[in-house]
């Protein structure tokens, strides 16, 4: 049997869009492996337009250090008319590249994870010459859903909570077409939760004392929201903890705490961008981050509470509320609150801690990506007719 192509479209801004293209495709390796060849595409990489090379290119360091700039773009172009601008300006020179990859592709489905290709490929596919495929949205925001990703041409929307599929509504995609599984996250943050030996034994691959309270600090794929000054707060404090920083692809945050030690004179483990993030994340009681969609939805995956320590002008504002809200974290913006709550929970039996674990348990959604890639394989063979 002939392995059928599909079409994944990222933008490689920040970390998610690719991870939740990797976890979609690592789960058609374990569910259907061998049926399909999946092709991740970054469309936006090397396309003509200045404005969207320069947008894509900066986009770790504005976030780093501008963040209100990446605000203010997000809260500009976030209605119908700036989309449509967008759409018949700057879109325009991804539109070609994208048709001629389908021409010779030729895939069973298309499926985007990001805002903006949704209208690049429902424009492409309808090029004379190119088949009309199934179009999959698959939003990789958690709770604020941009106006972007509503395109009336797409045949299915996968939405990430029940707060992003009220806003998916609002912005316009019809609720038939909605599919609320959840956030797609990779299978190695989805196994069952480490025994006492086997999370012992993890620990000491990775370097940590097996007993500690392990507390994960971290900033999404780009290191962002202040890690380095909440790194050295933390090591500072005399707190019973054993620290972990990993600060991705921040490599001036990484150069600036190389040889941190923490407050018994022992070295902290820092880290730049790591590959095995699962098991970082399934080794730690708790973990301190910016609130990433894909670091938040991977975190309840492995049964690990959240401290929220920053979160992105934008799209991340109603993370930090569905989070607390849902009983699964904290937001501690503020150093002392990060300090003082760490040295809540590292106390023997802390309740607090306790309480956000049963809460991590109940909101995880570990079978989001299995339910993603059935939808695929059913549009992709036909099981659900694309809209003419
Ligand atoms: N990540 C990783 N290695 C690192 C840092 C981050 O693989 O060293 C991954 C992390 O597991 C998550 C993604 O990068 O899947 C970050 O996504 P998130 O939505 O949290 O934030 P973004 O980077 O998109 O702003």
């Amino acid at each position: 049997m002939t392995a059928q192509p599909l079409l994944f479209l990222i933008a490689d801004t920040g970390g998610g869009h690719r991870a939740s293209a990797n976890a979609v495709r690592s789960q058609f390796e374990v569910d259907h492996p061998g049926e399909f060849d999946i092709h991740i595409v970054d469309p936006f990489a090397g396309t003509a337009s200045p404005w969207l090379r320069h947008t894509t290119d900066l986009y770790g360091t504005v976030i780093q250090h501008a963040s209100w700039m990446w605000g203010a773009l997000y809260y500009s172009t976030n209605s119908k008319p700036a989309v449509s601008l967008l759409k018949s300006t700057v879109l325009r020179s991804v539109e070609s590249g994208l048709a001629r990859l389908c021409q010779r592709l030729q895939p069973a489905a298309v499926v985007s994870f990001h805002p903006l290709l949704n209208h690049v490929a429902a424009r492409a596919v309808r090029r004379p010459g190119v088949t009309r495929v199934p179009l999959i949205t698959v939003i990789t925001d958690l709770v604020d859903v941009h106006a972007a990703w509503a395109c009336r041409d797409v045949d299915a929307v996968v939405t990430p909570s029940p707060g992003g599929l009220d806003r998916a509504r609002r912005v316009g995609i019809p609720g038939e077409r909605c599919f609320p599984f959840g956030l797609p996250v990779d299978v190695s943050f989805t196994r069952p939760p480490l025994t006492p030996d086997q999370r012992s034994a993890l620990r000491l691959k990775l370097g940590v004392a097996p007993d500690g309270f392990v507390v994960l600090l971290c900033g999404g794929a780009d290191g962002s929201g202040g890690i380095a000054r909440r790194a050295r707060a933390l090591a500072k404090a005399s707190l019973p903890i054993e620290l972990v920083v990993i600060c991705g692809r921040n490599r001036s945050a990484q150069k600036r705490l190389a040889g941190l030690c923490d407050h018994r004179g022992s070295p902290v483990a820092v880290h730049g961008f790591v590959n095995n993030m699962a098991e970082w994340v399934r080794t730690a009681d708790v973990i301190a981050t910016k609130a990433g969609p894909g670091t938040i939805a991977e975190a309840l995956c492995c049964q690990t509470p959240l401290l929220l320590t920053w979160y992105l002008h934008g799209q991340e504002r109603g993370n930090v509320d569905w989070v607390v809200d849902t009983g699964a974290g904290r937001y501690v913006p503020d150093i002392d609150q990060l300090v003082d709550t760490v040295a809540e929970f590292s106390r023997p039996g802390s309740p607090g801690l306790a309480r956000l674990r049963e809460a991590v348990m109940r909101v995880a959604r570990p079978e989001a990506t299995a339910d993603i890639a059935e939808l695929i394989v059913s549009m992709a063979r036909g099981g659900i007719v694309p809209r003419s």
